[in-house]
């Protein structure tokens, strides 16, 4: 938070504050999706599976590649915070940072979620949205974001020297763990920032400091993906609820998510999984 003033404005500060700004990332075509296929795929779809996400713990599931899945609101209003991993290789997963940079701070038709480092290909990409009509409120909210990390027991303790172990950080490990077989220590490092499903947030005007408030998801609700790869997916069903009061605690009312996942109907023509990231790893100084 920038409260206070401690330094000296210089005298040309309004015109250095003044320069237009320049969007660091613009629409760029060699990442875009295509969308026209997707639209026509999702057309004639097979439900296969369906996982039921309790409230306050997480459950994980797989999706091949070129299937679509949804997460849906199934009673109350709830909040899902979303890791993705490649399912051959728990080393590539989602990067909300660079995600956020490419497309902003809230996601919708349309946008991609890119792997992390060195792999930065898309892991998914978003192809319904029942929210989408919400936009961004007055307040400068909106749902879906890539800005609020995850809830975890970490911050808590710090913030309040509680011990709450129903975090979605900790749902999203103790299920890793369950799936993989990993010890909990290493199944927790693989947990990382999440796509925040359904949530309402976003940075106050005075102080851009993070705020929630009640999510306007409603039960029928979901937001459907096109798996790009073959996937592992993990969905907590965050112990905020709809993060309209508290979370990190079993004050709010909180509620069942579901994930479904449906085989394409038609084959795929002329598609095929994105590949990694081509770029040499070189980085070595020119001479
Ligand atoms: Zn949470």
């Amino acid at each position: 938070m920038k409260l206070k003033l401690s330094s000296q404005e210089p005298i040309d500060a309004c015109i250095r504050k003044a320069v237009a700004p320049v969007i660091c990332y613009p629409p760029n075509k060699s990442i875009a999706a295509p969308m026209d296929d997707y639209n026509l795929w999702r057309q004639s779809i097979e439900l296969i599976d369906e996982i039921i996400v309790p409230p306050r713990e997480a459950k994980i599931f797989t999706v091949d590649a070129g299937y679509f899945f949804r997460i849906s609101c199934v009673d109350g209003p709830q909040v899902g915070d979303l890791n993705l991993w490649s399912k051959n290789n728990l080393n590539e997963h989602f990067y909300s940072g660079k995600t956020r940079a490419l497309y902003g701070t809230h996601l919708s038709i349309g946008d991609r979620l890119f792997s992390c480092f060195p792999y930065l290909r898309p892991l998914a990409t978003i192809t319904y949205d029942t929210l989408d009509w919400y936009g961004y409120d007055a307040d400068g909210g909106s749902v879906h974001d890539v800005i609020g990390t995850r809830c975890d027991p970490y911050t808590h303790f710090l913030l309040s020297a509680d011990e709450y172990h129903h975090c979605c950080h900790s749902n999203l490990t103790r299920a890793l763990q369950k799936y993989t077989a990993l010890s909990m220590e290493e199944a927790e490092e693989k947990i990382h920032d999440v796509l925040n499903v359904f949530m309402c947030t976003g940075f106050t005007k005075d102080t851009h400091q993070y705020f929630m408030k009640a999510s306007p998801v409603r039960q029928g609700d979901f937001l459907e993906f096109f798996a790009e790869i073959d996937l592992i997916g993990g969905l907590s069903a965050c112990p905020g609820g709809d993060c309209g009061s508290e979370h990190s605690s079993d004050v709010a009312l909180c509620y069942p998510l579901k994930v479904e996942i449906y085989k394409p109907m038609q084959s795929l023509v002329n598609w095929q999984s994105p590949a990694p990231s081509s770029y040499s790893r070189n980085h070595r100084q020119q001479c």
